[in-house]
């Protein structure tokens, strides 16, 4: 491929096809409608799942290669987590309700294309690390706010 020919993947901030996997490979997936942009959750339950804050993709919808592979854990009343059985790999959010999925950014293959643009949780982040960019940080309580939750 040429050098600095980039093909445009997107309409809008939406990729419609991006592709990604575990550690081991025995989990693969393709994301449709995938949201551009990864948003760090700095809640306890992330840090403690993630071992690190939870760095979060939004897709409209995913389909995975290896199913079987798959161990999922109810981690609340509203949401569940998923990951690789073989070799740990978090691979997933999923809201139990409505089965949306917010994949884990590290995952993807083209990470490059999913830029961190919001942290939540900001109020439960630990003093020894912060990440730098000029982007919206928000409170355990402005973010239940603008789900509609608080
Ligand atoms: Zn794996
Ligand atoms: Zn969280």
């Amino acid at each position: 491929m040429a050098v600095g020919l980039k093909i445009p993947k997107s309409i809008g901030g939406t990729a419609m096809s991006m592709t990604g996997k575990c550690l081991c490979g025995a989990v693969s997936f393709t994301a449709e409608s995938v949201k551009r942009e990864t948003h760090a959750c700095h809640c306890g339950m992330c840090r403690r799942w993630a071992g690190s804050p939870l760095f979060g993709v939004s897709v409209g919808k995913v389909e995975f290669d290896g199913d079987d592979n798959i161990a999922v854990y109810v981690s609340s009343d509203w949401a569940e987590r998923g990951f690789c059985k073989n070799c740990g790999t978090n691979l997933f959010y999923r809201l139990r309700q409505t089965g949306d999925h917010i994949l884990l950014a590290g995952s993807f293959d083209d990470q490059a294309e999913l830029p961190l643009v919001g942290e939540i949780y900001i109020d439960q982040k630990p003093p020894g690390y912060e990440f730098a960019g000029d982007h919206p940080r928000q409170t355990e309580k402005e973010f239940l706010a603008s789900i509609g939750m608080a």
